[in-house]
């Protein structure tokens, strides 16, 4: 299958690998929206939330926390922002699951959705729960 994670994965594309175990790996984002924007892939090939296995992302979601916490430690980072894409109409390019890792720091100026002033307003209770529902 012609996946670049998948060939970053087994080693055959070049990257800046900084942490993995049998299952997950993470390697630094080619195109950083921060110094040690990082992505956390599984090392076996699913293309996103709705097909991975869970006992992968269980995996997965454990190394997120153990890579930010190293990231904030050697970094100075003073938090991260985590993100998945899932899709083509969330902005999903690389389709192979994958987790962002965004460091933040002091000043940074990165706007993770843009500006949404849409947040002064604010739904009925009856209005969410509805969707609620419709969740469940
Ligand atoms: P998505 O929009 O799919 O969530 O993000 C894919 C991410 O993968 C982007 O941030 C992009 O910079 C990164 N990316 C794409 N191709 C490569 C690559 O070949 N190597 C690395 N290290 N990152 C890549
Ligand atoms: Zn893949």
């Amino acid at each position: 299958m012609d996946c670049i994670f998948c060939k970053i994965a087994k080693g055959e594309i070049d990257s800046a690998k900084i942490w993995e175990n049998e299952d997950v790996m993470a390697f630094l984002d080619a195109s950083p929206d921060t110094k040690g924007h990082c992505l956390v892939v599984p090392k076996k090939h699913f293309e996103d939330i709705f097909d991975i296995d869970r006992e992968i992302l269980k995996k997965i979601i454990v190394a997120v926390q153990d890579i930010s916490v190293k990231i904030k430690e050697s970094l100075g980072a003073l938090g991260v922002n985590i993100a998945s894409n899932n899709k083509g109409i969330s902005g999903q390019i690389v389709p192979h699951f994958h987790m962002h890792i965004i460091p933040r720091y002091e000043g940074d100026g990165l706007v993770m959705y843009g500006p949404r002033p849409e947040k002064i307003k604010k739904e009925s209770l009856e209005d969410l729960r509805n969707i609620a529902a419709q969740i469940k």
